[in-house]
């Protein structure tokens, strides 16, 4: 049968209302990409859960096809979010699917070329705040209070039940969860979702490693941070909204959420594209953080089966590529020339 999307594939296993009007653009089914040479070197069995392959470009559209079918059903008419980016692109593509009108809060200057440029492409109305994710968040969060419009950020709960639907695929692909899963932690909507999938799923439990960014890690400081920095503008966010839920996550997993530095972020984007997968900078973190545990030497990966999920494609950041590269040389329109270039 051909394939029609989460909520046709999974529904018996999501929390949503009758009312939910399936609005999908066959999101998921996303591939896990085996990786000899990284597994070779880590002495276990390394996959990444490539995220990247969803219809727009990470797994931000898992949550976002069952928050839009709930909001449509239930009669909204506007969707709003706050977003680093992911989320507002695919609010924008499943209010455009639903035929609804979306309004996109975005952190001033802050957010990737891809992603912002998603969102217009879509038909969104993007704002600009000056101000933090964390803000905007907060602001949405009062709109939503006080008029009939919809919220559809990761606090919208059918949004983590959507999310679930990554850890269903993993188990049906493995024929059962991995040893670890290692993943990025922003907002912490994800993290939450795959450890309640994993738990109702019943196809044993990963230990899970959450990782953030050094510059922006209010779960491994046990703080808000009130400026977070990194280049992995997509968990750029200092008071995540499933902080808890993260923590619970790690604890009753027996993993932990650890952080790692930028540079450590940008090295792992380059492993795995040297592996022929291409993400942005935060869908990295989670290699980052399985690098530096194993070099540590307390964490033992040999002989463990080991997922990444790597969140989003390496598209929708091209800048953070394009910013650090020599301009490629230039040659005359020759046989000589060319075999010059190559030979030297
Ligand atoms: C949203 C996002 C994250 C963080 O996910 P949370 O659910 O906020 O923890 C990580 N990577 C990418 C690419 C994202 O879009």
């Amino acid at each position: 049968m051909t394939y029609q999307g989460l909520i046709h594939r999974y529904r018996q296993y999501l929390g949503l209302p009758a009312h939910t009007q399936n609005i999908s653009l066959l999101e998921g089914d996303t591939p896990l990409i085996p990786m000899p040479r990284l597994s070779r070197q880590l002495g276990c069995e390394l996959f990444v859960k490539f995220e990247g392959l969803n219809p727009t470009g990470s797994f931000k559209d898992r949550g976002m096809t069952a928050a839009i079918s709930e909001a449509v059903g239930r009669g909204a008419e506007t969707v709003i979010c706050a977003s680093t980016g992911n989320t507002a692109a695919s609010a924008a593509a499943y209010a455009a699917r639903a035929g609804l009108r979306s309004i996109v809060l975005i952190p001033e200057g802050k957010v990737a070329v891809g992603k912002l440029a998603g969102a217009i492409a879509y038909g969104a109305e993007v704002i600009q705040i000056r101000g933090s994710f964390d803000d905007a968040l907060t602001l949405v969060v009062e709109i939503t209070q006080k008029t009939p419009i919809a919220l559809v950020n990761s606090i919208n709960p059918f949004r983590i039940e959507g999310q679930k639907t990554a850890a269903f695929e993993i188990c049906d692909d493995l024929g059962s969860a991995p040893d670890w899963l290692c993943l990025p932690v922003g907002n912490a909507g994800n993290i939450t979702s795959y450890w309640a999938g994993f738990k109702q799923y019943q196809k044993g439990l990963p230990q899970v490693l959450g990782v953030q960014a050094a510059g922006a890690a209010p779960l491994v400081l046990g703080h808000p941070v009130e400026k977070p920095e990194t280049v992995a503008t997509a968990i750029r966010i200092g008071k995540p909204a499933r902080g808890e839920q993260a923590l619970d996550a790690a604890r009753e997993s027996n993993g932990m959420i650890i952080a790692v530095p930028d540079e450590k972020i940008l090295a792992a984007q380059k492993i795995l594209a040297e592996e022929g997968v291409w993400v942005e900078p935060a869908s990295a973190a989670g290699l980052a953080g399985l690098l530096a545990e194993s070099a540590t030497g307390k964490f033992e990966a040999k002989g463990k089966r080991i997922v990444i999920v790597c969140t989003g494609h390496g598209m929708k950041d091209p800048a953070i590529i394009t910013e650090s590269f020599i301009s490629p040389k230039v040659i005359p329109a020759n046989y000589g020339s060319l075999i010059e270039v190559i030979a030297s």
